[in-house]
């Protein structure tokens, strides 16, 4: 099929990557020329594991092609897909200006009958909107419909979320979008659920905030099992073997962030505010959320006393494993409020360091992860990154000037690092 994506970031790249996997043929835009650049020469602007191969491999089949026009990804496709941000404005509630302007774009190179498909992360109802914006600047004034497709990926598993989807969220007004949708995503197969709009536009906020939620839960699990002597691990373990409940999710840390998580559950706090319901489940979740990075950072100081000119190295910055992204990274986030405390700091992680040279000033960047701790008080660690569980310990222990570790992320055994001469400090445990 003919596919255009409008926002080439993590989703709309993965997305219309794996589309042109599965043979349809994808126009990727972007509104951001050194992008479309980069991507052209063969480049990859993000990491996500598998992903700069099938791009490869796909724009030398001649599958995938990338533009900086809207009006030429309109004209060539039957199908429109909208994946542009939907940043937090500062009140919690959504910026929506970029789909208004891509709405509008799309309206104006339409020429014949399109399905419009949003797949960004919008507030209920922004589906209407969007139906009445392009009937109001589509001069053609030709038939279309608008259709809510939520993505669920997982950035750091991209790729294999858009391959293997748990489910495709269908949201219409009619009937008629319903066989093309179906045949986009036939080569996938996972069950699609056909739902009015509104309904698909909830899902999302809602399985997002469930998720932060669940988190939230884990880390307030944590604080009594902190105050009690039990172990936080155990209990998950525990409650997680009861199919009702699951294990995901129910890995204690020094708190969520990232791009969705964060920004979602202010747009549904505020969503409802907006209907009428005070969401105080979930304002909860936030509050737990900012008490965990609180909590950590306390440990920290608890142990170290006066921060000011302590060498400090910090292991993880991205948001979390296997991603590129720091955007409301919780380790960007210690980074400087450490820095703040007055500590100096040597930082390492695998994929990460380059967009994070833009945000973090006067910090020294390590080659590798068994280097970072060369000449420091103590070492912090802020990602879950798999390779992170391999650190030479031995060696780190050596290079620290006090074997002081504080791991946010729950990636050692505590009686094994007591048993190896470090001080350790995780959380719940
Ligand atoms: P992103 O910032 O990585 O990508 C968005 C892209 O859109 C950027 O490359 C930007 O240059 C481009 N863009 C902005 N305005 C444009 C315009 N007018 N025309 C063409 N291109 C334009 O964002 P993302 O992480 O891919 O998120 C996109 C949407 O998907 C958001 O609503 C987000 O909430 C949702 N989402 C994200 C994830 C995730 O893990 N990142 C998962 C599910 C859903």
């Amino acid at each position: 099929m003919k596919l255009t994506i409008i926002g080439t970031g993590y989703v709309g790249l993965v997305t219309g990557t794996c589309f042109a996997e599965v043979g349809h043929r994808v126009i990727c835009v972007d509104n951001d020329p050194d992008k479309v650049k980069t991507l052209q020469q063969g480049g990859i602007p993000i990491y996500e594991p598998r992903l700069e191969e099938l791009v490869r491999r796909n724009t030398e089949a001649g599958r995938l092609s990338f533009t900086t026009s809207t009006a030429e990804g309109v004209e060539n496709s039957d199908i429109v897909f909208i994946a542009v941000p939907t940043p937090p404005l500062a009140d919690g509630s959504v910026d929506l200006s970029f789909i208004e302007r891509v709405a509008r774009d799309i309206a104006g190179a339409m020429t014949a009958y399109k399905i419009v498909v949003d797949k960004s992360t919008v507030p209920v109802r922004t589906g209407d909107q969007v139906a009445e914006t392009i009937k109001r600047y589509c001069k053609a004034q030709v038939e279309f419909d608008v259709v809510s497709n939520p993505e669920f990926l997982r950035e750091g598993f991209a790729v294999e979320d858009l391959m293997n989807p748990d489910r495709i969220v269908i949201g219409v007004r009619s009937q008629r979008p319903v066989a093309a949708l179906r045949e986009v995503y036939s080569p996938f197969k996972a069950p699609v659920i056909v739902t009015d709009i509104n309904s698909a536009e909830l899902i999302k906020h809602a399985s997002n905030s469930f998720l932060a939620l669940k988190i939230s839960y884990i880390n307030a699990i944590a604080v009594l099992c902190e105050a009690t002597g039990a172990n936080v691990q155990e209990v998950a373990n525990g409650m997680g073997m009861d199919d009702r409940i699951g294990r995901r999710f129910l890995d204690a840390s020094l708190g969520f962030g990232g791009s969705c998580f964060p920004k979602d559950l202010s747009a549904f706090i505020k969503i409802a505010e907006q209907v009428g319901y005070d969401f105080g489940l979930l304002k909860e979740v936030q509050k737990v959320n900012t008490q965990q990075m609180n909590r950590f950072l306390k440990k920290i100081v608890d142990t170290l006393w006066v921060l000011k000119d302590k060498k400090i190295a910090v292991l993880g910055l991205a948001f979390k494993q296997n991603t590129d992204d720091i955007r409301m990274s919780p380790a960007i986030e210690l980074c400087h409020r450490l820095q703040k405390e007055g500590a100096i700091l040597t930082v390492y992680d695998p994929k990460a360091m380059d967009k994070a040279r833009s945000v973090l000033k006067d910090v020294r960047f390590a080659e590798d992860m068994n280097a970072v701790a060369e000449g420091c008080d103590a070492i912090v660690i802020a990602t879950e990154w798999d390779e992170f569980k391999k650190l030479d310990l031995d060696r780190v222990r050596k290079t620290l000037t006090h074997p002081i570790l504080f791991d946010g992320r729950n990636l050692f055994d505590p009686a094994e690092m007591e048993r190896l001469g470090f001080i350790y400090k995780s959380v719940g445990r």
